[in-house]
């Protein structure tokens, strides 16, 4: 794995990343996002179906929550996920925690971490956890962590206590890597704790980055756990500490306003639950993010979004409920939209707005069938992947405030029902 960066515009680093899978075949850019999945499938979605998505990432996401209560199942079958799940040709990364859901806190030790699958917590010894990434067969993996220290006001002394013990983790978990054949080829990324704390922080990425890790998960800096500005800055100084050519991947960080103003500190790469959460709430992602229109249409498009905006509220409140709408979306079960045959966005190119209307949506919706969520979370996986798209063609042509601009004023914007061409 080879991060090779073309330009860095604004902290922003714009780059590929080469030699991804165990034949090194794939590549995936950055700033990017892998694709999000539960147990190998992607909610709601076949592989037929989403499918039908141009540019997905190369990289899928797996989280060990789902699979550890399967490990004997693919112990068993002894040819890991992927065939196992039946995927196509794709990277497999392996996380500990489905960034979707929040776990319990309180079950962490000094020689354990708990996940929460379907049928309850379970337990994992480093040993069970290399066993477990030996079933599972992913071409990179986090390693072990305590990342239990984002709630507000943990102790210094339990911040410390966390960034020990995730070193000692991976440091284990490095031992048995090497010492397991099947996992040769397969990377590992070592995981930065420290909670709020800057110097736990700083020192956690400082002895992380002598490991002879592929790449760096940035933990505990996720939207429910702090503010903006201090994940900003919390980022900013971790970075400095980070070798330059190695990925940066941020955990548990989706909206659009995070992601870009974190691309600007310096992360490389997002997980996309984000698509997946508006979909469950029945809502859709609307916002803009086309620089290349002209005034005109970017005028009428904002008046088409003016509706999107149902509860716009402030945004930085760190507890804030993750299930709540935010203003990149629209909530579809809205009577306003009962009777609007306009598709959900003008002019994106997935099967929904291709050959569907919001009104049918929500109807859809209503009445409770399945179809919404599928339809739904098509379209938000496409709206979320060509904003990234989109984001890194602002940055290669040097448009990146334009980008910043339109995200992040285009739903207000559509609230006060002004254009801004
Ligand atoms: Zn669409």
């Amino acid at each position: 794995m080879k991060l090779e960066l073309s330009m860095v515009v604004q902290g922003c680093r714009l780059g590929v990343l080469t030699g991804l899978g165990r034949a090194g075949q794939h590549s995936l850019e950055v700033p990017g996002c892998l694709l999000y999945t539960r147990c190998g499938t992607v909610p709601h979605l076949t592989q037929d179906t989403l499918h039908t998505l141009n540019n997905l990432p190369s990289v899928t996401q797996l989280t060990l929550n789902t699979l550890a209560e399967h490990q004997e199942v693919l112990e068993e079958f002894k040819e890991g996920v992927r065939k196992f799940a039946g995927l196509h040709d794709t990277v497999l990364y392996c996380s500990l925690h489905d960034p979707a859901t929040s776990c319990p806190p309180g079950h962490i030790t000094n020689k354990t971490v708990s996940v929460w699958g379907s049928g309850g917590r379970i337990e994992l010894t480093v040993a069970k956890f290399m066993a477990l990434q030996k079933a599972v067969q992913p071409d990179l993996y986090q390693s072990m962590a305590d990342g239990e220290t984002w709630q507000i006001n943990t102790s210094r002394k339990r911040v410390r206590k966390s960034v020990d013990r995730t070193l000692a983790h991976l440091d284990e978990c490095l031992l048995l890597h090497h010492k397991t054949q099947e996992l040769s080829g397969v990377e590992v990324l070592g995981v930065v704790e420290g909670g709020d704390v800057l110097e736990e922080r700083v020192r956690s990425a400082r002895e992380t980055a002598k490991r002879p890790v592929g790449g760096f998960c940035l933990d505990g800096l996720h939207t429910a756990a702090m503010e903006t500005h201090l994940r900003t800055q919390l980022i900013t100084a971790v970075i400095k500490e980070l070798p330059e050519d190695k990925p940066r991947l941020l955990q548990g960080v989706g909206r659009p306003d995070e992601v870009l103003a974190c691309v600007e500190a310096g992360v490389d790469l997002f997980e996309s639950f984000f698509p997946f959460q508006v979909t469950e709430r029945g809502c859709a992602l609307t916002f803009p993010f086309n620089i290349t229109t002209d005034p005109e249409a970017a005028v009428v498009e904002l008046d088409k979004s003016e509706a999107a905006v149902g509860q716009k509220n402030g945004t930085d409140n760190p507890q804030e409920d993750q299930t709540k709408m935010t203003p990149f979306e629209i909530n579809l079960k809205d009577n306003r939209y009962r009777e609007d045959f306009s598709p959900l966005v003008e002019g994106c190119g997935c099967y929904c707005c291709r050959n569907h209307q919001r009104a049918y949506l929500h109807h859809l919706l209503v009445t409770n069938e399945l179809l919404a969520g599928v339809l739904l979370m098509l379209h938000n996986t496409a709206h979320y992947y060509a904003f990234f798209t989109a984001l890194r063609g602002a940055l290669a042509s040097d448009k990146l405030d334009h980008l910043k601009k339109r995200v992040l004023e285009g739903p207000g914007k559509g609230m006060s029902g002004e254009g801004d061409g």
